[in-house]
């Protein structure tokens, strides 16, 4: 039998890049046969994690060499990013392309092959493929919400730099994703294309960090910061570790999760040098959950790399209790934390993804119990307007007085619980007789912010939502 679409062809250098390869995109059609020839492939909810991408790679990418598909790079040059490429592999009528092509002049569209071999090309309803292929809702719909919801361009102090909270800042080292998520945040800012930030501009974000001492936590994200080369990477990150207070390193990034690949013995060799350095990715699915997938969670955990997950409730795609619990529970069987559980934001281009808080509520209250804590992620809203994180949950306290809380369990059962008295060390809010004062929230000391030059640029983005 003939190959299904051979539409993919290897770039012309395959080698390490400085920049993002997808700069250099290089892709040449050579197409055999539509994909409606495809035997159909039926929706496997209950397959072993890992079964339909291997399916789908045989298919599409069958005569990929295990040396192309197993290189990230390959991935990022060979991205799905038009309607007429995503129409070889995912039957589409003509109204549909038609819908999709106005919707990708808004929004554009990138996938990458091994994402795409985890869809279902003949499920509509696929949670796959709603995360990754453009709707028709989303322009249809776009007057409903907002463009910038988390106002993150009033956090910047310096371009690609937000210092929101005290004692953490966030690296916008580019805008570049392997995978353009139909639910991201920041999709306002995908028509402008990719960029990346230059050395002098990540320098003057290392010369803000060092000169604000309270700053002990450092997020790098984007966009996608593992779009870089590892070499590009690792400046930045040694350059951070130069600077004495700081004290951790976050890594955003969905790598893990749309291209598993990146994930290789050099970036983690690399990694282990600086650590200690946490990543927190953002699998929202359990058919996520694939051995190439398993594998880069593992290689990051073996080079000293904590992985924590942060997934957002979508409608259709995640949200349900039964979903929610096999994503939690496959996420710790590859010694992934679930961490958070997002409210979808309120942005422009995602209203058709967004579903009730309530939702939300019962998918915890439908976890908390019934399975380990460690598999119960804190179900948040990022508050509009730079409010920040709150937590959601179920309410548990039916009353309370000074004396007694009134609790109810998992089961419904009440309970009553004596509330011991009083705050601080002296065990009723005061210490030899004076009250004991709350402890500060926001920096004693002022924050000092560089003068910008004249023209230069604040980015808006402010970090991954993995
Ligand atoms: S920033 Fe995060 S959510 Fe948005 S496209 Fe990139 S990986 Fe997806």
């Amino acid at each position: 039998m003939p190959k299904v679409a051979t539409i993919l062809k290897t770039g012309a250098a395959d080698e390490a890049a400085e920049e993002p390869p997808g700069v250099t995109t290089v892709k040449c059609e050579v197409e055999e046969e539509p994909p409606s020839l495809v035997a159909p492939i039926a929706r496997e909810e209950e397959k072993p994690p890992g079964s339909q991408a291997h399916n789908n790679r045989n298919k599409f990418f069958g005569h990929i060499q295990d040396e192309q598909w197993n290189d990230w790079r390959w991935h990022f040059r060979n991205r799905i990013t038009t309607v007429e490429e995503l129409t070889k592999f995912i039957p589409l009528s003509t109204k549909e392309q038609d819908h999709l092509k106005l919707v990708t002049k808004k929004y554009p569209l990138s996938i990458t092959p091994y994402y795409l071999s985890l869809i279902n090309p003949f499920d509509h309803d696929d949670p796959v493929r709603k995360q990754a292929v453009p709707c028709f809702a989303e322009i249809a719909l776009a007057g409903v919400g907002y463009e910038d919801p988390l106002e993150e361009q009033r956090n910047s102090v310096v371009p690609g730099l937000v210092h929101r909270y005290p004692d953490r800042v966030l690296m916008v080292l580019t805008d570049l994703c392997p995978m353009l998520c139909r639910h991201c945040t920041r999709k306002r800012e995908w028509h402008k294309g990719g960029w990346v930030h230059t050395s002098a501009e990540i320098e003057r974000m290392l010369d803000y960090i060092h000169q604000n001492p309270l700053i002990r936590d450092v997020i790098i994200s984007g966009g996608d910061p593992l779009t870089l080369s590892t070499h590009r990477l690792e400046e930045v990150i040694s350059g951070l570790r130069q600077i004495e207070h700081v004290e951790v390193i976050r890594i955003g990034t969905r790598c893990p999760v749309v291209l598993p690949q990146r994930i290789d013995d050099e970036l983690c060799s690399m990694l282990s040098k600086y650590g200690p350095i946490w990543l927190n990715t953002h699998f929202n699915h359990p058919r996520e959950i694939t051995p190439e997938a398993t594998k880069a969670c593992d290689k990051l955990l073996r080079s000293g790399t904590p992985v924590n997950n942060q997934s957002v409730l979508l409608k259709g795609i995640n949200d349900t209790v039964e979903t929610q619990r096999k994503l939690c529970q496959g996420l710790l069987k590859i010694k992934v934390r679930p961490y958070y559980l997002f409210q979808c934001d309120e942005v422009q281009g995602t209203e058709h993804l967004r579903t009730s808080i309530d939702t939300g509520i019962k998918i915890i209250e439908g976890l908390r119990g019934h399975t380990s804590g460690l598999a119960i992620p804190s179900f948040v809203i990022d508050l509009p307007n730079g409010g920040g994180k709150i937590p959601i949950q179920p309410n548990y306290v039916l009353s309370k007085n000074e004396g007694e809380l009134v609790l109810r369990n998992y089961q419904g059962r009440v309970y009553h619980y004596r509330n011991p008295k009083g705050m601080g060390p002296s065990g009723n809010g005061h210490k030899n007789g004076k009250r004991v004062a709350e402890p500060a929230l926001w920096p004693q000391r002022p924050i000092r912010t560089p003068a910008l030059t004249p023209g230069a640029r604040v980015e808006n983005r402010a970090g991954v939502r993995p």
